[in-house]
């Protein structure tokens, strides 16, 4: 049966509620889903409650967004201790940074005459969610400027873009510190997806293998046949587990639920190298 460990919902920049996305699994036929949402623990409770309903096994985990000197890099982290101060003060610090940054981002924007406004982005991101780029686009599609998120993260919203501004990111070594203290399994995701910009390089993975990265994400649809096997490689050679997941962010993004899978004895070892007491929710 399935196992899927890496999905979105509407704390962060998925479009379903979290319930809804543990459902959506279930129906996907999914053995067990990881919500993993940017920067945020706010879906954990509601999806506890929807994967026993519906059976499904859930895996708890949080999607941190980092910076190694400028250059993106995401390390998904299951099984953290939502308690554990470090980590939640930095998801806390990129939580409030992204607030004022896409205010600064909407404000430029506006400055162009592109139709959109903060308020209008913070009502259609919602109460409480980790705001991002997708509710811009959002923004930009309910005004009609673009079609879809993808035609906006094409056009204005790219990072290469004069509208872009970045955001408080931890770096990637000290997250991965901060993940172990946390009793939680740091997982570094879409390591060499060129297509969505800069990544870094092996010797960043190494840095992160020696202070305690699990794994790398090689399966995911961002990653070409290259950069997979680029993943595969350095993991065999720094002993790192692979996983492969779908990144689903339900209407937002092509991703479907089970795109990608991970093997069973990889989510064991997960939940054996898991310290924190948060245990897999099973169906
Ligand atoms: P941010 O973290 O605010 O800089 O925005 C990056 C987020 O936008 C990532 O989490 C992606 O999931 C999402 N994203 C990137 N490209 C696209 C796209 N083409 N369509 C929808 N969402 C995207
Ligand atoms: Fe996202
Ligand atoms: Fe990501
Ligand atoms: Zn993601």
């Amino acid at each position: 049966m399935p196992i899927d460990l890496h999905a979105h919902s509407s704390a962060s920049d998925g479009t379903e509620p979290a319930a809804q996305v543990v459902a959506s699994a279930a129906r996907a036929g999914l053995d067990v889903v990881a919500l993993t949402d940017h920067d945020t623990y706010a879906g954990w409770t509601s999806a506890v409650r929807a994967a026993r309903e519906v059976g499904v096994g859930l895996v708890r985990g949080v999607e941190i967004s980092c910076s190694y000197h400028g250059v993106s890099v995401h390390l998904l982290a299951y099984l953290v201790d939502p308690e554990s101060p470090g980590l939640a003060a930095e998801l806390h610090k990129a939580r409030r940074s992204r607030v004022s940054r896409v205010d600064r981002m909407v404000e430029r924007m506006a400055a162009d005459g592109i139709p959109v406004t903060v308020e209008q982005v913070r009502r259609l991101a919602g109460e409480g969610t980790t705001m991002g780029r997708p509710h811009i686009a959002d923004a930009l599609v309910a005004s009609g400027y673009v079609a879809t998120r993808d035609e906006a993260f094409a056009d204005v919203l790219r990072n290469g873009s004069r509208y872009y501004v970045s955001h408080y990111a931890p770096d990637p070594v000290t997250a991965v510190r901060l993940v172990r203290a946390a009793g939680g399994v740091p997982v570094m995701a879409h390591p060499f997806a060129n297509g969505r910009g800069w990544t870094v390089e092996d010797r960043v993975v190494e840095e992160m293998a020696l202070a305690g990265l699990a794994g790398l994400e090689a399966r995911h649809r961002d990653h070409t046949q290259l950069e997979r096997l680029h993943a595969e490689e350095l993991a065999a050679r720094l002993g790192l587990f692979t996983t492969g997941s779908s990144d689903y962010h339900g209407a937002g993004k092509q991703n479907r639920l089970g795109e990608n899978t991970t093997t069973r004895d990889v989510l064991e070892q997960i939940e054996a190298e898991a310290t924190s007491g948060v245990d897999v929710v099973r169906a």
